[in-house]
């Protein structure tokens, strides 16, 4: 065995009469007279390869261990397929079992399984319609991300998984730390001092790359990350995990208007990407998870999206006559039903507000003239909300050492970050985008756990 056999999707090419065998996971196997029809897949696309086995062709006692989740690889002739939706079938003509999947305790045997049940079975969940599709579709938006910058010069950078520096206020962090030990009675304390600890200082998992990334652009000009980021808050909403993926790009000699159009094209083309590449699988989720989906999808390729100040989408929501659950006033955050109503309500398309008040946003983002806002943008999806953060960097050392002090942040800490103000400044600007929001976007799929493998979130880091 080997590696480079075919897949079921190239199957599905060959001509009839063309020998073949094809490995996969039972879906269903059906008897009828004289003939057992079984769907087999492997992975490699949404479409189950049907296999037909008629009677007496392989051993009866063997076919019966073709069961639901059961490996098995089938060797037959393709030949043109009766059946609607697919142009040929395999024939057996043998088949091998790899592993048996007994039907009286394999978990997934019924189509219909709720989604919370799906996530007590994570391990086995990727064998169904609906993750096998979330999966290919997460491997398609990944090699998106990758080409969309590639292809405009940027550098794919690595920034470091654990910091000492709990500077970026992003979100709460999780302590890495050796100075806890695990003892049969709970927790023991092995060493009491930071600096006996393994790093020599408390350290973190991090919220964002974004201030290394800042480093390398001021040198490489274009750089982007896209790796697993930590943020320790307690609390358990469908948008959010303790354990996510960031793409953060970040460029020198850019705009927060710069900034906004990479966001703008960065959407629509990996967007694109998602529908030549998964047709199948979204068209599953259009008619499964989420109506009208390619029909946004579309829309959102097409269309530009809508610009507006925090100011005028505050005025628009005093405006709206809405009874929102939280009041809005200017100088208060967005909270996910203004977002939404903002979204889906009055523009029926992504947003990107500006110029939010300097009070709610990240100490690094650039003043603006007025002194009260900053240069900051989200991007809002329907259905979503904040899909990317991003802004212009202050890139003044004055002002950005008077900002560090009047957030209360301790601004020794911050001696590198300062030294790029300090020495060859530049204008620039970057934003960090949640590729699991992306990931929910695409797909329509309603819950933040059910499009990554393991998701962590509070009290579940199972698997
Ligand atoms: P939100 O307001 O939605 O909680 P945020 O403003 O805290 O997000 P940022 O710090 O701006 O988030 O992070 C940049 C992007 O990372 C967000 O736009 C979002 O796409 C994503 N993101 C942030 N927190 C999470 C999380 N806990 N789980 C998944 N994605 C997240
Ligand atoms: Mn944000």
């Amino acid at each position: 065995m080997d590696y480079r056999r075919s897949y079921i999707k190239q199957l599905f090419d060959l001509a009839p009469g063309t020998e073949a065998t094809a490995f996969g996971w039972v879906k269903t196997r059906r008897d009828s007279k004289g003939l057992s029809f079984v769907q087999l897949n492997d992975g490699s696309c949404f479409k189950d390869l049907q296999v037909i086995v008629e009677d007496g062709v392989v051993d009866a006692e063997l076919l019966k261990k073709v069961t639901t989740g059961s490996c098995v690889a089938f060797t037959g002739l393709v030949v043109e397929s009766p059946a609607a939706g697919q142009a040929v079938e395999l024939k057996a003509t043998s088949l091998e079992i790899f592993g048996e999947a007994d039907p009286l305790t394999y978990p997934l045997q019924k189509k219909g399984a709720t989604m919370e049940f799906l996530r007590e079975k994570a391990h086995l969940r990727v064998r169904g319609n609906t993750f096998g599709a979330v999966f290919r579709v997460r491997n398609q938006l990944s090699q998106a991300v990758h080409q969309f910058f590639d292809k405009r010069g940027f550098h794919y950078i690595h920034t470091p998984i654990i910091t000492a520096s709990d500077c970026e206020g992003a979100g709460a962090m999780f302590q890495v730390t050796t100075a806890l030990e695990h003892a049969e009675d709970g927790y023991k304390l092995a060493r009491k001092d930071p600096a006996d600890d393994f790093f020599g200082k408390p350290s973190y998992l991090t919220v964002s790359g974004q201030l290394d990334a800042e480093t390398l652009a001021l040198g490489l000009t274009n750089v982007y990350t896209f790796g697993p980021t930590f943020r320790a808050e307690n609390s358990s909403t469908s948008r959010h995990l303790a354990e996510f993926w960031m793409i953060e790009p970040e460029m020198a000699f850019c705009s927060l208007e710069g900034d906004m159009n990479l966001a703008e094209e960065f959407l629509r083309e990996t967007i694109q990407h998602a529908l030549d590449h998964c047709g199948a699988d979204l068209e599953f989720f259009n008619q499964r998870i989420e109506p009208e989906l390619l029909k946004t999808l579309t829309h959102v390729v097409e269309s530009g999206f809508e610009r507006m100040t925090y100011t005028e989408a505050v005025k628009h929501l005093e405006a709206s006559g809405e009874n929102f659950e939280f009041p809005v006033s200017w100088g208060t955050d967005l909270q996910s039903e203004h977002e939404r109503w903002l979204t889906e309500v009055k523009v029926g398309r992504p947003v990107i507000l500006t110029d939010y008040p300097k009070e709610i946003k990240a100490f690094y983002m650039r003043l603006n003239d007025d002194g009260k806002t900053v240069r900051a943008m989200d991007v809002l999806a329907p259905r979503i909300g904040e899909i990317i953060g991003g802004s212009q960097r202050e890139e003044r050392l004055d002002v950005l050492e008077r900002r560090i002090l009047e957030a209360g942040l301790p601004i020794e800490a911050y001696w590198w970050y300062l030294d790029l103000r300090r020495f060859g400044s530049v204008p620039h600007a970057g934003f960090g985008l949640g590729f699991e929001r992306l990931m929910m976007y695409v797909t329509g799929m309603k819950n933040i756990r059910d499009v990554i493998p393991y998701f962590r979130t509070p009290g579940n880091a199972d698997f």
